[in-house]
C-alpha cells in the first residue's frame, strides 16, 4: 500500500517569521491527520527554524534543491545533502522545472542531485514533466521518459524505492490549468510502467509517484482519486495554511 504525500512547495516566499507562522498554523490543522505524509518546503533561509517550530508535529520539511556534489568543498552558493539534512529537512525536491528553466538543471545533474540526496539519508522527490509545446507536438511521453532514464538510471532498485517522483506538466504549473484527472492517470501509469522496466514490478508498485500543477482544494480530491496518482507537489495554494490544509484533507 502506497502511503500518499502532500507536499508543498514555498519557492522563493516567505521570511524565516512568515515561515514558522504558516508552519504552526498548519501543523495545528493537520495534527490528526495520519492517511498520507505532509511535508513542506520553505526556503533554505527557514528549514532550521521551520524544523524547529514542526519538531513535535507530523509534517516533514523538505529542501526545494540540493548541491550535486555530495563533499564540503569550494561551491560557492551551493547547499549540501548533508547540511539540509543538519538543518532538519527530511526530504529535497530536486529537478523542479523552475531549476530546468532558469537555472540550467540537466537530467545528468538531477541524476547527481538523487545520489547526493540519498547518501545523505534524504528522500529526493524528483520532479518530471513536459512542456505545452512538447505535449502539442505529441511528445509528452518522449520526454519525460528521456527524464526519467536520465535520473534514475544509475540507481538500484532498492535506491529508486526510496525516491518519490513527481509529475508536473510546466504549462500547469502556476498557470491555473490543471491536467484532467485522466490526463495525469494516463502519464503517471506511463511512468510507473517506466520504473517496471527499469527496476522491476516490485518496485514499480511501491514508488509514490504524485501529480503537481495548480492542484487547489476543489480539485485535490479528483486527483488522488485516480490509482496511479499518490500525492500531491503543491505551490501557490501551499503557501497559506488554511488551503493547504484543505488538500492535505482531499479525502
Ligand atoms: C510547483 O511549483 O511545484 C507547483 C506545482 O506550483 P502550482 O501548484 O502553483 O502550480
Amino acid at each position: 500500500m502506497r502511503k500518499p504525500v502532500i507536499a508543498g512547495n514555498w519557492k522563493m516566499y516567505k521570511t524565516i517569521a512568515e515561515a514558522v507562522a504558516t508552519a504552526g498554523a498548519l501543523a495545528r490543522q493537520v495534527a490528526d491527520v495520519s492517511h498520507c505524509e505532509v511535508v513542506i518546503a520553505p526556503p533554505f533561509t527557514a528549514i532550521a527554524a521551520v524544523a524547529e517550530r514542526l519538531r513535535d508535529a507530523n509534517v516533514r520539511v523538505s529542501s526545494q534543491d540540493v548541491a550535486a556534489e555530495a563533499k564540503q568543498g569550494a561551491f560557492t552558493g551551493e547547499v549540501s545533502a548533508e547540511m539540509v539534512l543538519e538543518a532538519g529537512a527530511r526530504y529535497c525536491i530536486v529537478g523542479h522545472s523552475e531549476r530546468r528553466q532558469f537555472y540550467g538543471e540537466t537530467d545528468e545533474s538531477v541524476a547527481r542531485k538523487i545520489v547526493a540526496g540519498l547518501a545523505a539519508g534524504l528522500t529526493p522527490i524528483v520532479c518530471v514533466g513536459e512542456t505545452l509545446a512538447e505535449r502539442d507536438a505529441g511528445e509528452a511521453e518522449t520526454v519525460v521518459g528521456r527524464q526519467l532514464r536520465g535520473a534514475f538510471s544509475g540507481l538500484t532498485a532498492s535506491e529508486v524505492a526510496r525516491t518519490i517522483t513527481a509529475y508536473e506538466p510546466v504549462w500547469a504549473i502556476g498557470t491555473g490549468r490543471t491536467a484532467t484527472p485522466e490526463t495525469a492517470q494516463q502519464m503517471h501509469r506511463f511512468i510507473r510502467g517506466v520504473f517496471a522496466e527499469a527496476a522491476g514490478a516490485e518496485t514499480a508498485d511501491g514508488v509514490r509517484i504524485l501529480y503537481g500543477g495548480s492542484v487547489k482544494p476543489e480539485n485535490a480530491a479528483e486527483l488522488m482519486a485516480q490509482p496511479d496518482i499518490d500525492g500531491g507537489l503543491v505551490g501557490g495554494a501551499s503557501l497559506e495554511a488554511d488551503s493547504f490544509a484543505k488538500i492535505v484533507r482531499y479525502q
